[in-house]
């Protein structure tokens, strides 16, 4: 389907099942579901493999995830018989990433942070977007204000991106998992609220928002990795800048 004929408006008064029914037949295996294993994903995989048992799933390995989130994909696999896609960085990149700015290098300065996010996260994504027309991920306004004005549906460089459970509340989630005894991650029952890589996620404090634990140690930052916003200009530059020392060898 080229991207003028994608029915945006019509798309946005669909439910999130009617959505995956229409992206599952008109994609077929040009779309996936892009997920870290979260409620909201967890949640997507099993409304669309109950349509296609054969839909397509991909993850994000960046080398620093919890323990518990390799557990989510045996899960996944076992419970749903599906083979997660496992999308990694390029070796090179992050070596030479690591070596300049050494392992830990987000805690120190925002810009390296979202460095590491792009060389981990955002180029491997793009990668893999390559194969796609159309892909899946578990955003809902409510979590936080960058996400306010998600679209159920909009168009990214040409690819269609869907948010099925954009309008969807943390009780809806939670009522759908219940119901039909959905996976959950595990660090859900240590307090987390969102979950990231190991060394960027801790548990949410009380009254704190839903992604509250993830870059803790930033203030005033966007609580994104890249793979949902655009940076603003001043920090695209400065990441630009750090990019090009890891991408010009
Ligand atoms: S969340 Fe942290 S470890 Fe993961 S890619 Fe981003 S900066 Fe790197």
């Amino acid at each position: 389907m080229t991207s003028a004929a994608v029915p945006l408006g019509e798309l946005e008064a669909l439910s999130a099942t009617e959505l995956l029914k229409w992206a599952l037949a008109t994609y077929g295996r040009r779309f996936a579901i892009s997920t870290s294993f979260q409620a909201e994903g967890m949640v997507l995989i099993d409304m669309a493999s109950k349509l296609d048992s054969a839909v397509r799933v991909f993850t994000l390995d960046t080398g620093r995830l919890p323990a518990e989130t390799y557990e989510m994909i045996d899960t996944v696999r076992e419970r749903y018989g599906i083979a997660v896609e496992i999308v990694s960085p390029e070796t090179e990149e992050v070596e030479r990433m690591t070596t300049l700015h050494g392992v830990n290098l987000f805690y120190r300065d925002p810009n390296l942070r979202k460095l590491c996010c792009h060389i981990r996260k955002v180029r491997p994504f793009d990668r893999k977007l390559n194969e796609l027309d159309a892909w899946a991920v578990g955003l809902r306004r409510e979590q936080s204000e960058e996400r306010a004005s998600a679209m159920q549906a909009e168009q990214v460089s040409n690819k269609l991106k869907l948010s099925p459970l954009a309008e969807w509340t943390a009780q809806q989630v939670q009522d759908y998992i219940e119901q039909n005894d959905v996976p959950r991650h595990p660090l859900y029952l240590k307090g987390y609220t969102s979950i990231g890589c190991g060394p960027c996620t801790r548990a949410a404090g009380a009254g704190e928002s839903e992604r509250a634990g993830r870059w803790w140690w930033e203030e005033n930052s966007s609580k994104e990795c890249g793979l949902h916003v655009t940076p603003d200009g001043r920090m695209r530059k400065a990441l630009d800048v750090l990019l090009e020392d890891i991408l010009k060898h």
